[in-house]
């Protein structure tokens, strides 16, 4: 069985054929979803199709490309939403110096609101970083988010920073780029920290692992992603899987 850590099927790309997807993610043997809020709207979403599907959980949070349309009214409305049913962490929350959608200052801003609610009321939390490595890794030590549990996905930062990360009990989620065949820099993070601080993702509809690479990605292919890591580490698919969804569990309280 497989925890996809990481994936947005409340996406639009999603909305003719979401039930197909859920069903095929669970032929393949995806047992858990966890699906990250990116806007207002998605986080809602999201929550509403965890009470759909048994498989998917919530979580809640805007993503940086969004941090311009919050406002306080919206953080204390999240902040509400935490006590809906299946809702497992705050995200996806972080700051994102390639696309510059909102104004660094903008993002800094509810990066940092949004980690002080995420320990007010006790959840981890799910950070996208790209880009600002060094200023992402800087507010988390500055807000202590390291005492309620940060999860890095789509980890694109460098193996000495990722061994920095699992230094404080962070985990780190590797998506699909790891199975291209210039994926460098991932495979050098995989190599560097124990599977017990790794997960496993898809950041679908985004991100396509090869062999499906230009289309569409959803849940199930997440195994291309399980088989990659346990190449590079010479385990076995079966541990990889077992070892990637008894660290989700732990990290998302999940029973
Ligand atoms: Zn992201
Ligand atoms: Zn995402």
């Amino acid at each position: 069985m497989l925890f996809d850590s990481h994936a947005h099927l409340d996406a639009k790309r999603f909305d003719k054929d979401r039930d197909k997807v859920i069903e095929r993610a669970k032929q393949n043997g995806i047992s858990h979803i966890m699906n990250p809020g990116a806007d207002f709207e998605s986080s809602v979403k999201s929550i509403e199709l965890a009470s759909k599907y048994d498989i998917v959980y919530a979580a809640v949070g805007v993503h940086p490309h969004d941090a311009s349309t919050m406002d306080e009214m919206m953080l204390q409305l999240l902040k509400g939403m935490t006590n809906k049913p299946k809702v497992m962490a705050i995200g996806e929350i972080g700051l994102d110096f390639h696309y510059d959608y909102s104004p660094r200052d903008i993002q800094r801003k509810w990066f940092r609101e949004q980690i002080r609610m995420a320990k007010e009321v006790n959840l981890p939390i799910i950070v996208h970083d790209r880009e600002a490595n060094n200023e992402v890794m800087n507010i988390l030590k500055e807000e202590e988010a390291f005492d309620t549990g940060v999860l890095m996905h789509c980890y694109s930062g460098s193996a000495e920073m990722a061994r920095q990360y699992v230094k404080r009990g962070a985990y780190i989620s590797i998506a699909g780029p790891i199975t291209f065949k210039n994926a460098r820099k991932a495979v050098e993070v995989v190599e560097a920290i124990p599977i017990d601080y790794l997960m496993i993702e898809t950041d679908s509809p985004y991100l396509t692992p090869h062999p499906y690479r230009g289309k569409r990605n959803e849940s199930s292919y997440v195994k291309y992603v399980a088989e990659k890591i346990a190449e590079i580490k010479g385990i076995s698919f079966d541990e990889v899987a077992e070892r990637t969804m008894e660290n989700a569990k732990k990290y998302f309280r999940i029973k």
